[in-house]
This record gives C-alpha cells, sequence and structure tokens, in this order.
C-alpha cells in the first residue's frame, strides 16, 4: 500500500508508472475520478440527499439518518480531503461510537466536536473498518481531548501500522486496539442500543460492516461504493463479490457507503450489477488471454447502470487486474498470485 499522503501533494502529470504507483490508494482513486467527472454530474452526485443535513462542510456533510444515528458523507471531489471517506456517529445510552478515522486529523476532530454537540458527549469508542489511510491515517483527532477506545480487526491494526507514515500517537493508539473478532462477530452494546459488527472481506484481506439492531441501517465500509468506481487495490473481488450480497437487506435499509452519497436498497442492487458486469468482462477477456491493462481500459459500463465515472480509461484496468489474481489464484489454488 502505497503512502496515500505523498499522492495527494503531487501536481505532475500521471505517467503510466507514476499512476500505477498513485493508483494504489483511495486518494488517489478519487482524484482520477474527480479529474474525469464532468461538474455537472458530480454537482448532481454530491447534492442527494433525502436526510437532514445537521452540519456541511466543503469537505463533508453530517446526515441525521436515524434516531441518534448520522451519517458523514464525505464530499471530496472539490478537493477538500479533509474527511475522504464517509463514516457516522452511533449514540447510545452509555456511550458513542464514531465510524472510521478519515484522512486527517481535523476531520476525526470535526466528526468528535459534532458528536459532542449532538449527543454532549465525545466519542467514546472509535470503529475503523479496514486499514486504508483515508479510513485511518487521521484517528489521532479523536484522542487529543478525552479517553476513547479504538476498535479495529488485528489485520486492520497490523496493516495500518505498517502502511501509513509515522506518527507516534497514532501507532501508541493502533497498538492499543481493542480487537475485533476476525471470523465471529463482536456485539458492542451502548446501553439502549447494540451494533453487530460483523468481519468481511473483498476490499481488503478484513473489512468489517457495522449493523444496528434496533434500525434499518448499516455502515459498509469500503465494500460498498455508491455512485463513485470503487478501489480494487487491495481487493479480491470474488470475496468482495459474496461479502457484499451478505450485507443485510429489508425493506426500507440504509447504507453508508465508503464513498459516495447514502444508498438504499436500489443503489446497492446497481452496485452488484455494475460489480458482476465488470467481473463479466475482466471474466471474458482473460479467457480470451488479453492483457488486463488493455481490456481494462477499453471497457465501458453499460448506460443503464447509471452515473458511475467509468470514462476514465485510468483506474478501470486496476479492477480488471485484481480479478485476474483472482482467476490465477482459483486455477493455481496455494499459489499467490
Ligand atoms: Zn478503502
Amino acid at each position: 500500500m502505497p503512502d496515500l499522503t505523498s499522492t495527494t501533494t503531487s501536481p505532475e502529470p500521471l505517467t503510466r508508472r507514476g499512476f500505477l504507483t498513485a493508483a494504489g490508494s483511495c486518494a488517489a482513486h478519487l482524484a482520477a475520478i474527480a479529474a474525469v467527472l464532468p461538474p455537472a454530474t458530480s454537482a448532481r452526485l454530491w447534492r442527494r440527499t433525502e436526510h437532514r443535513v445537521v452540519s456541511a462542510e466543503p469537505f463533508a456533510r453530517l446526515e441525521e439518518i436515524g434516531d441518534g444515528v448520522w451519517a458523514l458523507i464525505s464530499t471530496p471531489l472539490g478537493g477538500d480531503r479533509t474527511t475522504l471517506c464517509n463514516g457516522g456517529i452511533i449514540a447510545g445510552r452509555t456511550g458513542v461510537v464514531a465510524v472510521e478515522g478519515f484522512f486527517q486529523r481535523a476531520g476525526a476532530e470535526w466528526l468528535a466536536t459534532q458528536a459532542r454537540a449532538l449527543t454532549g458527549r465525545w466519542p467514546t469508542q472509535v470503529v475503523l473498518t479496514h486499514f486504508h489511510a483515508d479510513h485511518v491515517a487521521g484517528v489521532g483527532g479523536y484522542l487529543a481531548t478525552e479517553e476513547v477506545t479504538l476498535r479495529a480487526t488485528h489485520t486492520t491494526a497490523e496493516r495500518a501500522l505498517e502502511t501509513q507514515p509515522p506518527d507516534p500517537e497514532r501507532a501508541a493508539a493502533l497498538r492499543d486496539t481493542e480487537l475485533l473478532g476476525a471470523d465471529r462477530e463482536t456485539v458492542v452494546d451502548l446501553g439502549d442500543r447494540r451494533i453487530r459488527i460483523v468481519p468481511r472481506h473483498g476490499h481488503t484481506d478484513s473489512d468489517v460492516t457495522l449493523e444496528l439492531l434496533d434500525r434499518p441501517i448499516v455502515f459498509c465500509g469500503d465494500l460498498v461504493w455508491n455512485a463513485m468506481f470503487p478501489n480494487f487495490v487491495n481487493a479480491s473481488p470474488a470475496a468482495l463479490s459474496a461479502s457484499v450480497r451478505a450485507i443485510p437487506r429489508a425493506t426500507g435499509m440504509l447504507y453508508v457507503p465508503g464513498h459516495g452519497p447514502m444508498a438504499g436498497g436500489a443503489d446497492l442492487d446497481r452496485y452488484i450489477a455494475m460489480l458482476d458486469e465488470v467481473e463479466r468482462a475482466a471474466r471474458s477477456a482473460y479467457a480470451s488471454g488479453r492483457p488486463f491493462a488493455e481490456a481494462g481500459a477499453e471497457f465501458k459500463l453499460p448506460a443503464v447502470l447509471g452515473e458511475w465515472a467509468t470514462f476514465s480509461p485510468q483506474f478501470l484496468p486496476r479492477a480488471f487486474e485484481a480479478w485476474y489474481r483472482d482467476f490465477r489464484r482459483s486455477q493455481s489454488p496455494g499459489r499467490d498470485a
């Protein structure tokens, strides 16, 4: 996993090699999307919300999606990457859970400050859905003021420590992480409300979803992207596809995606259809022996799947590459392709 912060400060045009390096992060991926998304399209995508917006900044807005539950929807396409990923606040009688550490300290601090204004409490726990820097790098913003318990799987904590620029405070917090089960769910009891934290994988080796037991709300981490083409850099696409299908479905369910606006069941359907379309095309290209770079660059999603930033020739090859890895693995089990 390349150092994500380094990719945010390189304005020079990307060479092929430069792209392959830079595209190894969610931030670079978002930058690639922002670069190719027509302004009208991106404005329409990011304006969309059916929920009450309780606070808004250039980098994000906070939407009330249930009683005591708020989704932080990042709006990074204008260039402000304070938060970069989505996350949120889940408040209960005995504690407040913040979801994600965000990209910059100021992002986590903003969410924590919002939590205090809305609930009277600074977050008591922070849950990291996976190790990517845009979800983890800012976690120190929670730690400056009060005691807070960081929760993540062992893999997430370990890979976050390995892959991010040194920050003694964050490193200490990550070493102190209260571990979430990697092969069993963890239930967080907030007195009047409980949250299932379910280990899954596919976007990375270790992802989690947070599923409220009293409300039809799921925080999906980067297993789900809405109206933005996902980053496959560490993905195992077959596992991703299975994990997304295992996310609870019911009428009226709300999904907080890792990136993009709030999603409902129809959005999740569209996302699954999009993943399937990529799989179908990658499978066919692999069978005919075409290089992933060439096949991915030529691939276009059908218009019926709606607005996805798929017209960039740059990031689809990465999805095809991930599928090719999966195909090779399934042909030679045990060999790490
Ligand atoms: Zn990610």
